[in-house]
């Protein structure tokens, strides 16, 4: 959470190049943001709580060619402008990413050396920290080595030393940062988007490391403090634009982008005249596991459950889905050489699926990432990883990325089934024409016939305080899917049940009105299922069916979408298309703040 960017050189303003990066940065955190800039040989801090645009309201015109920057997320502290960062303390001004776990112990014997502290932040003890180190060395070699022994926690951090104003020094421990690399300038930052239309050059630090970074030089040092060489890494620039074009928000944008996606994946693994060959080529070796541990978080877990019934029933690998903050601190974990831990995440920098990579290292297991952000943590730590290839995501809740993660299970799935000799000709025939079909299907559910339907359900939940989704199996997972698209977007308190639970309990909580959204795909189950929706219907629910056509309903007691046919494999992705348009058609009507909603963060790098 939170994105940090600095910037040493003489080629631009560091103001310009601090906003503009931060702009790009936002979705990391929008609590509050700051700069710091050298200005008339003296740090000039600026900070404004709130969204980057407050900050840029009260700033002055300076010139400057050093300085850091911070868009906040906050852990500790309000968010407000004291709590902002850059925080500085003595000689050193710093920007934060990251949690200082000891940080109330290091501020009672930062106290009795005369600290005082105005924020409440840990971010105001690792400067006071890093001031008192480099008080006693006069050497920021050696402060830092010393700082990484004392700190517990997670950090990047940009630094600004009162003695060298032509310096920026960097840090990391178990939160991302990048150097990038220019003629004549150099940068640092969360993640490459924030510089990646200046320079395409850049070095990954990994955890221990540091750096020392002027306008033509760049020192890289490990944790001992000796000089190490990094090697230099050219990434494609960003081709994803960063306007939301026609749309008025990014995740209509993205919600739209979505066809696109699907067929860009699918013609990257499927030669559609080869039956698969080309899947299996690219896909890792899955044989040599009996069992499939997938760890993910938020939307990233709910697609790893889709995942779970498809692999399960289709390519018969027993498959458990753990959310990576539970998984990591479980007491035993049952994974060993013969496991495969897949760790899905969109930003790759997800802290708790990070830890659930590294324990599946000490248990001997493989790991597998499934990730947007290329070169990302997760991306660098895996064994494989296969990218889901869906562009820049701009809005905080995630809407192309989950279809893209449950696209590329789909994919896996059928790779094993293909691997294994498990599809007859016939069945490769019907699979093919389903993948082909796909996006003019996933079209129509973004037609204006269908959104005019979505506006009818929003209409009739903006006001009201809580919704159901209830449906079995996959249908259940899109309704978990579903629910908290809602939830983050819309800010309505919503559950997704079991179809078959409901009853054993929450169903006290229907009442003459409470919206259901019932989810029907699955041939084999219906009539239960609809047996519990007909038991809403009789506590008073106002009931909401998504069904496939193959599933004609003609109970006109419900409100029903008809969504198009596929195979089971694919389903999923036609279905969670109403279910993300019917959150955001109500957030619109409810006028929350549909791309950066309230307490949210893209990146989430705390645990
Ligand atoms: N822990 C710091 C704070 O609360 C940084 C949080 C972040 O990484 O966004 O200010």
């Amino acid at each position: 959470m939170c994105g940090i960017i600095g910037y040493v050189g003489k080629e631009k303003k560091a103001q310009k190049v601090l906003i503009n990066g931060l702009e790009k940065l936002k979705r990391r955190g929008y609590d509050s943001a700051g700069i710091a800039i050298i200005v008339d040989d003296k740090v000039k801090i600026t900070k404004a709580s709130g969204k980057i645009n407050n900050l840029v309201n009260i700033l002055e015109k300076d010139e400057a060619s050093l300085g850091i920057g911070h868009t906040r997320w906050a852990t500790h502290g309000d968010p407000s402008e004291i709590n902002s960062h850059p925080h500085k303390q003595g000689k050193i001004t710093i920007v934060h990413n990251g949690i200082i776990e000891n940080y109330i112990e290091l501020k009672e014997e930062l106290i009795t050396k005369g600290y005082k502290f105005n924020s409440e932040t840990d971010t105001e003890i690792a400067a006071a920290l890093l001031d008192k180190l480099y008080n006693e060395t006069n050497d920021m070699n050696k402060t830092l080595v010393e700082f990484q022994k004392q700190v517990e926690g997670a950090y990047a951090l940009g630094i600004i030393v009162d003695d060298d104003y032509e310096t920026l020094y960097t840090i990391k421990n178990n939160s991302a940062l990048i150097i990038g690399i220019n003629n004549d300038e150099n940068y640092i930052a969360s993640e490459m988007t924030a510089f990646n239309e200046y320079t395409n050059r850049c070095i990954i630090l990994n955890d221990g490391e540091f750096a020392k970074i002027t306008t033509n030089n760049i020192q890289c040092f490990d944790k001992d403090g000796y000089e190490i060489e990094k090697d230099i890494m050219t990434f494609e620039k960003n081709v994803d634009d960063n306007n939301k074009g026609i749309y008025e928000h990014f995740m209509l944008k993205e919600i739209y982008q979505q066809p696109d996606i699907f067929k860009k994946l699918t013609d990257f693994y499927i030669d559609m005249n080869d039956n698969f060959d080309l899947l299996s080529e690219k896909m890792p070796d899955f044989s040599k596991y009996n069992k499939i541990v997938i760890a993910a978080c938020g939307s990233a877990m709910h697609a790893g459950l889709i995942g779970k019934s498809l692999i399960e029933k289709y390519a018969k690998i027993p498959v458990e889905v753990e959310i990576a903050s539970e998984f990591r601190y479980k007491d035993t974990q049952f994974i060993d050489d013969k496991s495969l831990v897949i760790a899905i995440s969109q930003s790759g920098e997800t802290a708790d699926t990070l830890e659930a990579v590294k324990i599946a290292k000490q248990h001997n297991s493989d790991t597998l990432g499934i990730i947007n952000v290329p070169n990302s943590n997760i991306a660098l730590n895996v064994d494989n990883v296969l990218y889901t290839e869906a562009g820049t995501e701009n809005a905080v809740a995630t809407t192309k990325a989950y279809l893209a993660q449950i696209s590329l299970l789909a994919l896996i799935t059928l790779s094993i089934m293909n691997n294994n000799n498990n599809i007859t000709n016939e069945e490769k025939k019907e699979i093919l024409t389903a993948f082909r079909e796909l996006p003019e299907q996933m079209e129509i559910l973004l037609n204006e016939t269908y959104r005019a339907q979505y506006k009818e359900i929003a209409k009739s939940i903006y006001e009201q305080d809580r919704v159901f989704y209830i449906g079995r199996g996959i249908d259940n997972y899109l309704g978990m899917e579903g629910s908290l698209k809602l939830k983050e977007i819309a800010i309505i308190n919503s559950q997704a049940y079991a179809a078959g639970e409901l009853k054993h309990g929450t169903i006290a909580l229907i009442d003459q009105g409470t919206p259901v959204i019932a989810i029907v795909n699955n041939e084999r189950t219906i009539k239960k299922t609809l047996s519990n929706v007909k038991e809403t219907f009789s506590k008073g629910a106002n009931v909401y069916l998504i069904t496939n056509e193959k599933l004609k309903n003609s109970n006109k007691d419900y409100y029903t979408i008809e969504i198009p046919h596929t195979i089971e494999l694919l389903q999923s992705i036609l279905t969670i298309i109403p279910l993300q348009l019917i959150a955001y058609e109500t957030a619109f009507l409810k006028g929350t703040d549909i791309d950066q909603p309230k307490n949210l963060a893209k990146t989430v790098t705390v645990e």
